[in-house]
């Protein structure tokens, strides 16, 4: 959420940004029911005021007609101070919904544009592998090694949902495995995180928990939604807290399972794996300072950058273009891993995504910091991004170390954990 006080003096700026975003907000609006709730909040103070006046008065008052007035006067101004506030109340409410739709602000480096218009950036070390055969997809090379079961999924949740079988399971924990000790050696703590969390600390994320395009499931009945990234639940885990600045930046990576309705998302390049309903992911996750973010930032699309060069996958980087950037982020890169068995003859796929999303969450997740000899407190800035997302980084590696034969070397730096060097056939 950007600040209050930012919007008012920037209005122009602000709806510059939103329409460029592809968010429609009336900032106009905004500016005017603030000026309306500032005036509310004043008359409810003032009529506070004069009530408290009148009080005083009570005991002076010269007779019981002059007392019983006194008093018919202090309930009349305590009642305008009652309808004053409840106004005010409304008000507020009212700018928190227009508030909340607005994006953050934008890095400068932003290109233009939606989804086709990322910048490319640059590749990783692997090559795309040469075959001198047509590369099965991964659902093909499943079927052979006994991998993937969409039919038992979709009988016990529906359609989008799957078991993973023999090698998939040893290869789905060796990615986890692999990530979680690879962050720990650079200085991220490990946190196996709830996979629920409050209508609130999704919101204070910049995530929609009850809209009607929402990607969140929702427990009926209840405060509590299937996360759909530990995102949600390590910013979740400081809010309201004041932390150290010498203590950051604080860096965590949260293992959990994500959940996503995938609302509006038929049609989408979305076979087997790529578009589930629940997925795997270990997410890195910073509180930073403001002069750290953007550093850091740097160094989340490194380290994935690491990551996928480990797991001999060729991929590409890219800066999102701003009406891509969703809410919450400044700037976001993705890395696109190449799946040689998608589409006709191979396709980049998106594999992780890391965003810096300055106070924007901090803001509203009220996550503060505070300076030793400074007064007061300042939002932190959270960043995001993720490590591996079991799936997708499963498709990338099984159909990229395919071979003619069907069989399938496994990455050198997953070969402790899944216990081979190469994964043979089962029929
Ligand atoms: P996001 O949190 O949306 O930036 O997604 C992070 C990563 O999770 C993506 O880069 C994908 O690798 C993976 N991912 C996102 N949505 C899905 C999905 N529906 N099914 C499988 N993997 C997904």
């Amino acid at each position: 959420m950007l600040d209050r006080k930012f919007i008012l003096q920037n209005a122009d700026l602000v709806a510059k940004n939103s329409a460029r975003r592809g968010v429609d907000v009336d900032v106009a609006a905004i500016c005017t029911l603030e000026t309306e709730r500032l005036e509310a909040l004043q008359q409810s103070q003032e009529f506070n005021r004069l009530a408290n006046e009148v009080s005083k008065q009570i005991p002076k008052a010269a007779d019981n007609d002059a007392r019983q007035a006194l008093i018919a006067e202090g309930r009349e101004l305590r009642a305008k101070k009652e309808a004053a506030a409840a106004q005010q109340d409304e008000l507020e409410a009212k700018i928190l919904a227009l508030q909340t739709i607005l994006p953050n602000l934008t890095h400068e480096a932003v290109p233009d544009g939606g989804e086709e218009d990322a910048n490319e950036l640059g590749f990783g070390k692997t090559p795309k592998p040469t075959m001198d055969f047509k590369a099965l997809d991964h659902l093909e090379l499943g079927e052979k090694h006994d991998m993937f079961d969409f039919e038992g999924g979709a009988r016990v949740a529906g359609s989008g949902f799957y078991f993973l079988r023999n090698a998939a399971v040893r290869l789905d924990l060796a990615l986890q495995q692999f990530a979680i000790s690879f962050l720990s050696d650079r200085g991220f703590t490990p946190v196996a995180t709830p996979d629920v969390a409050l209508t609130s600390v999704l919101q204070g994320t910049g995530f929609n928990p009850r809209g009607p395009e929402t990607q969140i499931y929702s427990i009926e009945n209840t405060e509590l939604n299937l996360v759909a990234t530990a995102e949600i639940t390590l910013g979740g885990m400081l809010s309201g807290q004041v932390l150290a600045s010498e203590e950051m930046p604080l860096k965590l990576c949260g293992l959990s399972h994500c959940f996503r309705t995938e609302a509006g998302a038929a049609g989408r390049a979305s076979r087997g794996l790529y578009r589930v309903h629940q997925f795997t992911k270990v997410e890195m996750f910073a509180f930073a300072l403001p002069d750290q973010s953007d550093a850091l930032h740097e160094e989340m699309r490194g380290l994935e950058c690491e990551l996928f060069d480990a797991l001999e996958v060729p991929y590409r980087v890219v800066d999102t273009a701003a009406g891509d950037l969703g809410g919450p982020a400044y700037r976001k890169y993705d890395l696109e891993a190449w799946m040689p068995g998608r589409g006709d003859a191979g396709e980049w796929g998106e594999v992780t995504s890391t965003s810096n999303c300055t106070d924007y969450q901090a803001r509203r997740l009220d996550v503060r910091y505070k300076t030793p000899g400074q007064k007061g407190t300042q939002y932190a800035h959270t960043l995001n991004g993720t490590a591996v997302a079991t799936g997708r980084a499963m498709i990338a590696v099984l159909e990229n170390h395919q071979r003619a034969d069907g069989s399938i070397n496994v990455p050198k730096i997953l070969r402790p954990w899944v216990g081979k060097d190469v994964l043979e056939p089962i029929a």
